[in-house]
């Protein structure tokens, strides 16, 4: 009975750990749970054979109930260090072979241990202790007691410096346990080591089996004391683990309170420790050190907006909001990094591209509108330049031996460049020459030359490093070459490649548009001097013409029969006719020669009308028409050149006699139209289909009428008529209906109109 204390000492440790290991089976899914069960059920058999084997009084009884409690011991290393990997966060980084693995030794002890009595490996010798209060073993410990108990020590100093690591180095929910599991650990391993030692309890007994079981109610108080059981935390902690983006939490003074992987990274830096640390120091060698220093000392509200660090290769977005409490004390700062670098990038590819689109466009206008070489290339290089992404900007055009290139414009970010004006000939232009025909857009860099090279030389000069060269062509005709040189040197990308391509065609094609312009104007330059040369050379001979017949009517030389007389009439008319056409043609050419020109001013719509209308009156009673008019009585006065408009006038009635019905009207009248007159021809004729109605003003147009009469005239009147109007500051139009008549119409600005935009205009 004197043993019962003793056998209460284990007992007591033992069947509260199998309580606890119960208590910790049903938490098994959550971190560490196995293995502490594990541990549990190993230190409460551990704690029962012990108790058992202080009660058994035999030997053998004493002996079977000593070498049991192995069973319990060789579990209790292995099981430390897979609790120690799991509450320190590392678990998931050691590979399952080897956390199952780990037991294996111990299990070969164990067995080494329960046989011992075929090899006496574990214990040499046997022996009976009676110097206790109880019936004990002495015992001489074998080379397998020894491989166990230094196995067994491996993996709990393993233990031990997982813990201690996790206890410095992690976030506060590992670290505060780590630290209170780390005093679990080192209890039994400490009294283990002293009892080893040689320092004996007062009962003359092994204290591990019960510093055991107080660790692991250590233990059981950390997790307890810490929710480790709780969810929330635990997930909490895994959703900041997995977060994307790089968090960070400071606490009032400014000190990493928790931190996640993606931190460091995004920050590149890579420092050891961080929890507990000042953020502003633990910065100072990260690209974006600066810029985080400067924003940790701006006071952040919850409003406070994202602030983009962009270090040219790495972009990073820091969103900062203060951590309050419900009564609104701040407590902290919460830090939130997220790459934006493609975002960035993507953003400023996207500007490039707007920017290549806008200069395309622009080249393309002024392309497009040019009418000279020289001065379109010259638009064109100073729109690149000033587009900022080339420093220099050339264009040669090729001569027509096709050996010399002349360099037209040769800009640069300072004016114009030295090149301009210059001429490439001799061996340089011919290769340059065949590149153009061959090559696709290309660069050439300084740094790839050949030093004696002339260009190498004049890039150095102007302190260029890159030179893109676009070849232009036009149907594999080499007609010029476009370079674009930058100091810095610069790489090809598609983009940059297609930019290069389409200004090389906009400007190969509108230097083919203009030489094609200028040719087809030189063209029409001399078939308009020709028309006036031969008009004028007509107009001689038909004066002297219409002057003898008028000579030979009016019977200078001798009375002329009836018969004569009205033939000399016929050719009469006829010669006027032809002289019409003549006066249309000259008068036309002049006006395409540009040599049109003529005075505008107040006139009286009214007289002009009267002095026309008297004008035409016989010829319009030669067919029978009825020619009248129907003025008002305030007519305003319009702004416009009386013979000009006198000419207008007639060449529409005499068109309104031309293409009238017999017995047919022809009416001229006036309406005002707020600030302009309009005056009306309408005659009662064939009228002018609406498809015919607008072509009939250009020059040479003429309509075939319906009844396939021909009628006199080459198509040039109305065209002449357009212009002189225009020329007015008029417009001139028809409304008609085939078969029913025309209305011809002149819009002219009145006198008050011209007077208003006159004051506008000095104003
Ligand atoms: P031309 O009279 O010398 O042929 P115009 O330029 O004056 O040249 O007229 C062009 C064409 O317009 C005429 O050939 C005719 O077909 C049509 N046209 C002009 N005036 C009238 C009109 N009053 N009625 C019908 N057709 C007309």
């Amino acid at each position: 009975m004197a043993v019962i204390p003793f056998v209460m000492i284990y007992l007591i440790p033992a069947v509260s750990a199998a309580a606890l290991a119960i208590l910790m089976w049903q938490h098994r899914y959550y971190r560490g749970g196995r293995p502490f069960t594990l541990l549990l059920v190993a230190i409460a058999w551990w704690n029962a054979c012990h108790a058992l084997s202080i009660a058994d009084t035999t030997f053998e009884g004493t002996l079977f109930w000593s070498l049991l409690q192995n069973v319990g011991i060789v579990l209790i290393g292995p099981c430390w260090l897979l609790i120690a990997l799991a509450y320190s966060g590392e678990w998931w980084r050691v590979p399952r072979w080897i956390r199952r693995g780990i037991f294996v030794p111990e299990l070969v002890a164990l067995v080494l241990a329960l046989t011992n009595n075929l090899h006496y490996l574990w214990w040499s010798t046997v022996e009976a202790d009676t110097s206790r209060p109880f019936l004990w073993l002495s015992v001489t410990r074998g080379p397998a007691f020894w491989f166990h108990s230094i196995y067994a020590y491996v993996c709990l100093a393993i233990g031990i410096l997982v813990l201690a690591r996790a206890s410095w180095q992690s976030p506060p929910v590992h670290r505060y346990h780590a630290r209170l599991m780390l005093t679990a650990a080192l209890i039994p391993a400490i009294g283990n080591v002293v009892f080893l030692s040689g320092v004996k309890m007062p009962w003359n007994d092994d204290p591990t089996p019960v510093l055991l079981f107080i660790s692991a109610a250590v233990g059981i108080y950390t997790t307890m004391r810490y929710r480790l059981f709780d969810l929330a935390p635990l997930a909490e902690q895994e959703v900041i683990a997995s977060l994307p983006d790089g968090l960070i939490i400071l606490d009032s003074r400014g000190l990493v309170a928790e931190i996640n992987q993606h931190a460091p990274r995004l920050l590149g830096i890579s420092s050891e420790r961080w929890i507990g640390r000042p953020l502003a120091q633990l910065v100072v060698n990260s690209p974006f050190g600066r810029d985080l220093q400067l924003l940790l000392t701006t006071t952040v509200t919850a409003s406070t907006r994202p602030t983009i660090f962009d270090n040219g290769t790495q972009a990073i977005e820091v969103r900062i909001r203060p951590l309050q409490t419900a009564t609104g004390i701040t407590t902290g700062t919460l830090l939130l990094i997220r790459d934006v670098s493609e975002r960035i990038r993507a953003e400023q590819e996207r500007i490039s591209h707007i920017a290549a689109l806008r200069l395309i466009n622009a080249i393309a206008r002024s392309a497009n509108t040019a009418q000279e070489t020289g001065s379109l290339l010259d638009t064109i290089a100073r729109m690149i330049v000033q587009d900022g992404q080339w420093e220099r900007v050339s264009i040669g055009l090729i001569g027509e031996s096709q050996t010399t290139i002349t360099v037209v414009v040769d800009h640069t970010t300072h004016g114009i460049g030295s090149l301009q004006g210059q001429v490439i000939d001799g061996n340089a232009a011919v290769s340059l020459i065949r590149r153009i025909e061959r090559d696709q857009p290309s660069f050439i860099y300084l740094t790839e030359l050949n030093a004696e090279d002339p260009l190498a030389e004049g890039l150095r000069r102007e302190g260029l490093q890159s030179l893109l060269l676009v070849p232009l062509r036009h149907e594999h005709y080499a007609t010029g070459i476009l370079g674009l040189a930058t100091n810095a040197p610069k790489t090809m990308t598609p983009t940059l490649e297609k930019l290069a391509t389409a200004i090389g065609e906009l400007i190969t094609d509108a230097i083919v548009r203009i030489r094609l312009y200028e040719e087809v104007k030189r063209a029409d330059r001399l078939k308009t001097g020709f028309l006036a040369m031969v008009s004028h050379e007509l107009r001689t001979p038909l004066t002297s013409i219409i002057g003898y017949t008028d000579m030979l009517r009016r019977g200078v030389l001798g009375e002329l029969s009836p018969e004569v007389q009205e033939t000399l009439g016929y050719m009469k008319q006829a010669s006027l006719n032809l002289m019409r056409l003549i006066n249309d043609i000259l008068e036309f050419s002049r006006m395409e020669a540009g040599q049109l020109s003529m005075e505008v001013e107040p006139v009286n719509v009214e007289a002009i009308i009267q002095n026309v209308v008297g004008q035409m009156l016989p010829q319009a009673h030669e067919r029978n028409l009825t020619l009248k008019t129907n003025l008002l009585p305030n007519t305003p006065r319009i702004v416009a050149n009386a013979g000009r408009l006198e000419q207008v006038l007639i060449n529409l009635i005499s068109n309104a006699i031309k293409f009238n019905r017999p017995n047919g009207l022809i009416e001229i009248s006036v309406e005002p139209r707020g600030e302009w007159l309009r005056i009306k021809v309408s005659d009662t004729g064939i009228g002018i289909a609406p498809a015919d109605q607008e072509r009939i003003f250009e020059e040479f147009q003429r309509v075939r009428s319906p009844n396939g009469k021909r009628e006199q005239g080459i198509g040039l009147g109305l065209a002449i008529c357009r212009r002189l109007i225009t020329y007015m500051g008029g417009r001139i139009g028809v409304e008609s209906t085939p078969g029913e008549g025309s209305t011809f119409f002149c819009d002219l600005p009145t006198v008050a109109a011209s007077r208003m935009v006159g004051k506008h205009a000095d104003a």
